[in-house]
């Protein structure tokens, strides 16, 4: 493993994030190694850290100012064996080859533990959709389409969203495929209803989430009823986790941007929660205005200068990191366990350091990985692939269910896979085993290729 690990170090060499998810990984799997000689021989693990294709390209738009402004995109399609590739397009100033790799890299896995037939990619630019006007980010995003639609197909590459990336920029990159390809097809996740897009897409990784979390308690006899929740994020996914979360009878008390966080220690409820939708939605306004709005609230400006977020620094039951990767120090996380906190089930992918997501190991909480506990995304665009082959849209009712159904297979599969390998209670070696095993099966299946 030292001498895999130092191979990646050398042919990826600063790709911090990239090479924190690979360890993980490869630190799990090391049993399912010894115990099937075979992966080894074929060098599965080798196979699954080099990208089948990383396309990275020029990305030229015209600001409405008239100035040329040059952006550079990315897809990466990480592994194709159990499916076509699958995963969301982020649109951040951090987006580099080491963030994508990262989150394709965790995609496969994830994709893997939802049962669905689908692969692993992740795309983006360097783009910051933030200030932009609806006709910069319409620009922009034929642009990037415009080099782009050649590598993508239903059967082939089926991008969604993620962070920067939602249902108005789903809408312009569809319209510019459709008009390249001259084909309307399931090209693209997390569309409108309206035109090929499904129920629950919106709040499935946030619900998932919740799901999740409600799968771990059950193992303890609990509940969420009455439970005091931290979620960081404002976006998608910390929104229906508070939606979620109030229909289960648990208190959410904190949300975040890039600029600060508020602390509503009465809980953020229905109305609140409409408010936070509309402001962040449809205003694009930032979440300070919700101390504005509701005094009751405390509004904490971000300090970059900190070694620690206060957000994290509550007394509280559970914790639902929603925004970002690592966003969880090794501070944070010692925070949280003094404070009490017993559940960590991610919406974010990695938003834990490894010396945090150590801790929470050590004190036995319990603690879902991203790659298990925010699935319910993907998850449902994969329902939303089916739902467009078969030209037909399935009822929330009957979506929400499969979601939930899913969510319940994927913590069996991790509780499964973490005691058949010696870790029972540790749902990171469970799903990345389980996630790994699936794939690896069908790699070893399809010849060395
Ligand atoms: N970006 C989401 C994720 O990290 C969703 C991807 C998708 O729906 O394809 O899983």
């Amino acid at each position: 493993m030292q001498e895999f690990m130092r191979m990646c170090v050398e042919c990826n060499p600063g790709e911090t994030e990239f090479l924190q998810a690979v360890s993980e990984v490869a630190e799990s799997v090391k049993p399912v190694l010894d115990r099937h000689p075979e992966y080894r021989k074929a060098k599965i693990l080798e196979r699954m850290v080099e990208p089948e294709r990383l396309i990275s390209f020029r990305v030229p738009w015209v600001d409405d100012g008239g100035e040329v402004q040059v952006n550079r995109g990315y897809r990466i399609q990480m592994n194709g064996a159990i499916g076509p590739y699958k995963g969301g397009f982020r649109f951040h100033p951090s987006v580099n080859a080491s963030i994508l790799k990262f989150l394709a890299f965790e995609q496969v896995y994830k994709n893997a533990l939802t049962t669905l037939p689908m692969g692993g990619g992740k795309g983006g630019a360097n783009f910051d959709p933030k200030g932009k006007s609806d006709l910069e980010v319409m620009r922009f995003c034929q642009s990037f389409m415009n080099e782009l639609f050649r590598h993508l197909g239903p059967n082939t590459d089926v991008p969604a969203g993620d962070i920067g990336v939602g249902a108005r920029e789903i809408g312009y990159l569809f319209g510019a495929y459709k008009k390249l390809k001259n084909e309307f097809t399931g090209v693209l996740t997390g569309k409108r209803r309206e035109w090929g897009g499904s129920l629950i897409r919106p709040e499935a990784t946030g619900y998932g989430s919740v799901y999740f979390a409600a799968e771990m308690l059950a193992t303890r006899d609990q509940t969420l009823e009455g439970k005091v929740c931290l979620v960081s994020g404002s976006g998608n996914v910390a929104q229906f986790t508070v939606e979620k979360l109030i229909e289960m009878g648990a208190r959410a008390v904190t949300l975040s941007d890039s600029s600060g966080y508020i602390f509503d220690e009465k809980g953020i409820d229905r109305a609140k929660l409409d408010y936070v939708m509309h402001l962040k939605n449809v205003e694009r306004g930032r979440i300070k205005e919700y101390a504005d709005r509701y005094p009751e609230a405390v509004y904490t400006p971000r300090d970059p200068s900190a070694d620690f977020n206060p957000l994290w620094n509550y007394k509280a039951d559970c914790a639902f990191p929603s925004a970002t990767q690592n966003e969880i120090n090794a501070k944070d996380a010692a925070n949280l366990v003094n404070n009490g906190v017993y559940v960590v089930s991610e919406g974010a992918n990695m938003p834990t350091v490894p010396e945090g997501v150590d801790l929470f190991l050590e004190h036995k909480i319990l603690y879902g990985p991203g790659k298990a506990a925010n699935a319910g995304g993907v998850s449902v665009s994969g329902l939303e692939m089916s739902q467009n082959s078969l030209r037909m849209s399935w009822t929330r009712e009957e979506v929400d269910g499969h979601l939930h159904r899913i969510m319940k297979d994927i913590h069996k599969a991790c509780v499964e896979a973490a005691e058949s390998y010696g870790t029972p209670g540790n749902y990171v070696s469970g799903a990345n085993i389980a996630g790994f095993e699936k794939v690896a099966r069908a790699m070893l299946d399809q010849g060395v290729i």
